[in-house]
């Protein structure tokens, strides 16, 4: 069997990886050197995944590419900055090549789509885990933070919430499972969205200016508004009456198992953003050009916490708040 060693598994990256005009120095050397344009900040973000708690393990090498470049991708959009570069770090049981190969269609796939250049990295042996660094560029001050909601902004999102989570639950590692007449093309289509994430990076830079507070929702939407309200010093109020469904959560899922897996589950890298009332013209326009839907779900008010109510006013009592990897309340 064609066991390549690190070497060779670097120089097939190395071959496949887009440059730009501001990389100076890409794969090959000891360190990356790259041009940022004058009087740019940087925003950089980075995220592990390992199989079997980031990604199930039956996942195609191609989708574990993708999305440990769109987890990324996602936080610089949640920042409304524009990705420019990135580092990708592996880890694998054995030096395979054509793992690499599929993994590499994935993430490059997604990094050409954003013209985002792959500049270095790290090959080494262990437990399969992908490590990905992005870098992105903002005008000074640009920058979208989750510690800036003010009572009385209105709270949207952008896409439908849950699907990531659906598909889990069809996996038997969710919140909730499928009714049991789910069409098959739903949950496909909801693996689809669990697998191959759309970061929002357009809706990002669209919304500067314009929103005032912004996070992606990786831990779920209640657990996301959380950090939100915490960070902002401030509550946030749903109604949940107005969370967007996709059609195939819809068609897999009774109404309070959606409801659940909407409130609690994360990995649908969707925006959640805050906007004083006055923006709703602004904001349309963002979503219009950005070519991404975006629904206002919420209210923020003075206090703490996040509540979700029905829109005739009475408590909803959600499940879990969201994912946190040490099982502690988000
Ligand atoms: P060093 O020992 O100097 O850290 P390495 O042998 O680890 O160098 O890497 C050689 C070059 O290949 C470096 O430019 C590094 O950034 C790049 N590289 C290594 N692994 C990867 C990877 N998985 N993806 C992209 N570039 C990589
Ligand atoms: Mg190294």
């Amino acid at each position: 069997m064609d066991r390549p060693g690190e070497f060779d598994l670097i120089e097939r990256i190395r071959r496949r990886a887009g440059t730009r005009a501001d990389v100076l120095l890409g794969i090959g050397d000891d360190a990356a050197l790259l041009q940022p344009p004058a009087g740019m900040q940087l925003a950089i973000a980075m995220d592990v995944l390992n199989a079997g708690v980031h990604f199930p393990v039956d996942t195609a090498p191609a989708d574990i590419g993708w999305k440990a470049l769109a987890v990324n991708l996602s936080d610089l959009a949640a920042m409304g900055a524009s990705p420019a570069w990135c580092t990708l770090g592996l880890a694998l049981p054995q030096g395979d090549a054509a793992f690499v190969d599929g993994l590499l269609d994935g993430f490059l796939a997604l990094a050409d789509a954003h013209r985002v250049a792959l500049v270095g990295g790290d090959t080494t042996r262990g437990p399969l885990s992908v490590s990905v660094t992005a870098h992105g560029l903002l005008p000074p001050g640009s920058a979208l933070r989750r510690g800036v909601a003010r009572a009385g902004d209105s709270v949207w999102i952008s896409g439908t919430p849950g699907d990531a989570a659906g598909a889990l639950g069809a996996l038997g590692l969710g919140l909730a499972v499928p009714h049991e007449h789910a069409p098959a093309d739903a949950l496909a289509a909801l693996r689809a969205r669990l697998d191959r994430p759309t970061p929002r990076v357009a809706l990002g830079l669209a919304l500067r200016g314009v929103a005032h507070a912004c996070i992606d929702i990786s831990d779920g939407l209640l657990a996301d508004a959380a950090h939100v309200a915490a960070a902002s010093g401030v509550a946030v109020e749903f109604d949940v009456d107005l969370w967007p469904t996709s059609p195939a959560l819809a068609a897999a899922f009774d109404t309070d198992a959606r409801r659940v897996l909407q409130a609690g589950g994360g990995d649908d890298y969707e925006l959640l953003f805050t906007a004083p009332d006055g923006a709703e013209a602004a904001i349309e326009a963002a979503a219009a050009r950005s070519g991404t839907p975006v629904t206002r779900v919420g209210r923020v008010r003075a206090g703490a916490g996040v509540a979700v109510r029905a829109s005739d006013g009475r408590a909803w009592a959600a499940g879990r708040r969201g994912y946190t990897h040490f099982g502690e309340d988000a």
